[in-house]
């Protein structure tokens, strides 16, 4: 073999995506980021986002490119607004303290799912600050995170502690989170969530900061009569006058193996009882399934658990109340950066999501 036949065959294989696959969105990045600094495989991505009516990457997308750039000390072409394909070759993961900010209203916490798998594979702890929107639509909320998410990234060996400073909501943004990672002491432990377990708590909470007292005590009362939640259930939340203009109603259920959290986001054009309707939909759909997680922790369990499968070479499985396309497709992804399989059995009840080592 010559020399540089040689060098080519020892540089990781580039692995080429569409981003027009499946759901066609933001995901595809976000997860293709996060697992090529995971495993140090390059990535091309053509057709970003190519399913949205904007396709190309928005700011919010660029923030996070230029996130995975910085903690891997990436090479990367292509990262400018509106740009549908990108080419990212990672360097070795570093932890570290780590400042991100997303311009505009966007949501900070999905730049923090596109550093948290590569980091929390990293050989020391990190401490990453995050600015912009902490409460968006279409994006992981800070309490989802906080009270769903963490405890499971706990599960798997490693931890996930989360602070807000300050919320931020559309179109302001100017929230504050701060995230702290520590790696597992050794491979990362993936486990089995079938049952969610007894119920042992159920509240609802209402975010309205800058809005009159009146749009929080409808959205709670209009809740609260619909799933026959009561006194304490219903709770106003703490978020300051000057954090707003900003709306999230959000229902937290706390079961015995897990806690899952719905979010329903005041907009303009929407009543309070319509905010509050569209919340009370989610967590019945929840409670009628026999699933353990809903199908937002879903797609986001279904990474976290794929790394700990690859790391410890043992299967997991979830059960989830729907199997999203957004889940389908993350799956997709994940199986062309790591050696997993995934089946995924729908049934009616509560559908099952297992991840196993390839082969
Ligand atoms: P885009 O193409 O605009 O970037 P996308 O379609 O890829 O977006 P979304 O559907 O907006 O992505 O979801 C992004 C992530 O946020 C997913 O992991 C999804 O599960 C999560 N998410 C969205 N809404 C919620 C919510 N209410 N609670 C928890 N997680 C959420």
């Amino acid at each position: 073999m010559q020399a540089q036949e040689q060098e080519n065959a020892a540089l990781p294989r580039t692995i080429a995506l569409d981003g027009a696959q499946g759901e066609g969105g933001g995901q595809i990045l976000r997860t293709s980021l996060a697992l090529s600094v995971a495993t140090g495989q390059p990535v091309a991505i053509e057709n970003i986002r190519a399913g949205r009516a904007k396709p190309g990457l928005m700011r919010q997308h660029l923030a996070c490119v230029n996130a995975a750039a910085e903690i891997s000390g990436a090479r990367v072409e292509g990262a400018e607004l509106g740009a549908q394909s990108l080419r990212f070759a990672p360097g070795a993961v570093r932890a570290g303290a780590y400042q991100f900010t997303v311009a505009s209203a966007g949501s900070c916490l999905l730049v923090l799912q596109t550093v948290l798998p590569p980091l929390l594979l990293a050989g020391a702890p990190s401490r990453v600050q995050l600015r912009g929107g902490t409460h968006n639509p279409m994006a992981p909320p800070f309490h989802f995170l906080e009270r769903a998410f963490a405890p499971l990234v706990r599960r798997l060996g490693a931890d996930l502690q989360l602070v807000l400073r300050r919320a931020g909501f559309y179109p302001a943004g100017g929230g504050e989170v701060e995230a702290t990672i520590v790696p597992a002491a050794g491979l990362l432990q993936p486990f089995d969530l079938l049952e969610r377990g007894e119920a042992r708590e159920r509240h609802a909470e209402c975010l309205a900061p800058g809005l009159a007292r009146h749009v929080p005590t409808r959205e709670l009362e209009t809740l609260g009569a619909a799933l026959g939640w009561s006194g304490e259930q219903l709770r106003y939340g703490t978020a300051r006058q000057d954090e707003g203009p900003g709306n999230a109603l959000m229902a937290t259920l706390v079961h015995a193996n897990v806690t899952e959290v719905f979010t329903a986001f005041g907009e303009k054009t929407l009543s309070a009882e319509q905010v509050a309707h569209a919340l009370v939909k989610e967590v019945r759909a929840f409670l009628q399934s026999e699933a353990a997680v809903g199908p937002h922790l879903a797609d986001q369990l279904a990474l976290l658990l794929a790394l700990a499968t690859w790391q410890s070479g043992q299967a997991a499985a979830f059960t989830c109340s729907e199997v999203t396309e957004h889940t389908r497709t993350n799956c997709a992804v994940i199986e062309r950066f790591l050696p997993v399989r995934f089946a995924i059995a729908s049934r009616r009840a509560a559908s099952t999501v297992r991840v196993a080592p390839a082969g």
